[in-house]
């Protein structure tokens, strides 16, 4: 297998789509560090790593906190002997009219999903060339990553902004063998959607489901987005076929916006 014995720390591998990725990178022969808030959801994603057959560890960090974020790398690298993948894929939703969006809900999201990635991608780079090695960068956008959404304003623009991260690093670390990508998904069925549909039915009087309904409606491929669908990408990101690939934020969307 192509990243057989490589190591990839994955940040908000407690569920969802964090989760999908973890599993298939360990499928695919990787050893896994699995990052998030909840130890008790960790030890479930590590006891199905074990069961794939690959070591894995788990560490406590907010994503938000440049600390944290390199003290997880550190504990990935000293726990499982290398450090060659990180996914910044920890992230938050915010369902708000522009109108109503506090300076509070702003400053969180932008922390986490943005400040969050900038933390990741240095720490990271800056483990690779301690180890004098190549390494791969996998950051999370979205669909909102290249379309602004109603009452998704905000989120969009963290999600641009992971866009605009990914080609500057891409750029900043191309001479250290360092490549930078974005993974780029639509409407996937984990707690963010339903959480999403949630908020949009209390702030819009829409039904419950029928926000995640419309968007799903609007799929080319006619069915929502799961994990798995998601991390064949980044597996791929993850391995050498896409050696050759950086800077690039790809959708991966059943077809719901063209770009
Ligand atoms: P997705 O659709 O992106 O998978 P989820 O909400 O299901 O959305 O999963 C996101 C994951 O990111 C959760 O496990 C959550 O605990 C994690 N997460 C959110 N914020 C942070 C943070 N600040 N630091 C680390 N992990 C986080």
């Amino acid at each position: 297998m192509s990243i057989t014995g490589k190591v990839a720390l994955v940040t908000g591998a407690g569920q969802g789509i964090g989760r999908g990725i973890a599993l298939r990178l360990a499928h695919d022969g990787a050893d896994i560090a699995l990052v998030d808030l909840d130890q008790t959801k960790l030890d479930a994603v590590a006891n199905k790593i074990r069961e794939i057959g690959r070591r894995t560890t788990t560490f406590i960090a907010d994503v938000s906190d440049r600390d944290q974020v390199q003290a997880s790398i550190e504990h990935a690298h000293s726990t499982l002997g290398g450090f060659d993948i990180i996914v910044n894929n920890a992230g938050i939703a915010l369902v708000g009219a522009l109108s109503d969006v506090t300076p509070e809900e702003v400053s969180k999201i932008w922390s986490v999903n943005v400040d969050g990635v900038v933390w990741g991608i240095q720490a990271a780079a800056a483990k690779f060339k301690e180890l004098g090695q190549r390494g791969k960068i996998i950051n999370a956008s979205s669909i909102a990553g290249h379309d602004g959404f109603a009452m998704l304003g905000v989120y969009s623009a963290t999600k641009f902004a992971v866009r605009a991260l990914t080609q500057a690093a891409a750029k900043e670390y191309a001479s250290d063998g360092i490549t930078v990508n974005a993974y780029c998904p639509g409407v996937v069925g984990t707690d963010m959607w339903v959480t999403i549909d949630k908020r949009f039915s209390e702030l819009t009087g829409a039904p419950e489901g029928a926000t995640y309904e419309k968007f799903v409606g609007g799929i080319a491929l006619g069915r929502a987005e799961t994990p798995d669908d998601v991390a064949g990408f980044v597996s791929y990101l993850a391995g050498p076929d896409s050696d050759y690939m950086t800077g690039q934020a790809g959708l991966i969307d059943g077809g719901l916006v063209y770009r």
